[in-house]
């Protein structure tokens, strides 16, 4: 794959707004496909995971065997992008999880869920995103989880409310709120980059 040429980024189709990822993806100059199957791995230069409900993102993982072959993809050093149940997705430890709820991991980081979610269920808010250029980032929080504390190869791109809300670490991003609803599609356009690059 040359810099210039259209990476293949998957969007983790188990559950969840994958419908808004490919639309994003495809709009920031990937070809955009999704993804059920473990083989289908074998055929992406990047993957989204996106927004939903992780608990039942988790329990399809395992019943669609793809929760080890995911793991092991990202060990190897797949970019991914989670948004929201995605940020919870690619933690390596998380809060307020269900007792059985298993995450791919990826990122050194704790995330807790659904901390944003019982005051205000759903809000926006403007994001200043490290990064991104352009003035700050439409941020929509949905039940959104945040990130209590991040180890040391952790960059955070964003907070919120003194919460972070957005990390990266290696060709690992990770948000709380969702691009993918906003029609803004600079933070994909900020993964499909970290995907050419790796590419
Ligand atoms: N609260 C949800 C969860 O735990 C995430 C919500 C979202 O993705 N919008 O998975």
């Amino acid at each position: 794959m040359s810099p210039v040429s259209t990476p293949v980024v998957g969007v983790l189709a188990l559950q969840g707004d994958v419908r808004e990822h490919l639309v994003a993806l495809a709009e920031s100059g990937a070809l955009a496909r999704p993804v059920r199957r473990p083989e289908e791995l074998a055929e992406i230069d990047g993957l989204v995971i996106p927004g939903g409900e992780s608990t039942t993102m988790s329990k399809l993982a395992v019943i669609f065997g793809m929760l080890e072959p995911l793991r092991e993809r990202v060990r190897s050093g797949l970019p991914v992008y989670g948004t929201c149940a995605g940020m919870i997705m690619v933690a390596d430890k998380i809060l307020d999880g269900r007792e059985d709820q298993e995450t791919i991991g990826g990122v050194d980081m704790i995330v807790r869920r659904n901390a944003f979610g019982r005051q205000n269920e759903s809000f926006e808010a403007a994001v200043d995103f490290a990064g991104v250029e352009g003035g700050p980032v439409d941020g929509v929080f949905i039940r959104a989880p945040w990130v209590e504390s991040t180890g040391g190869a952790v960059e955070v791109l964003a907070r919120h409310r003194g919460h972070t809300v957005a990390v990266r670490q290696g060709d690992v991003l990770a948000t709380s709120f969702h691009p993918e609803l906003t029609g803004d599609h600079r933070v994909h356009a900020l993964f499909v980059n970290m995907v050419r690059a790796v590419g």
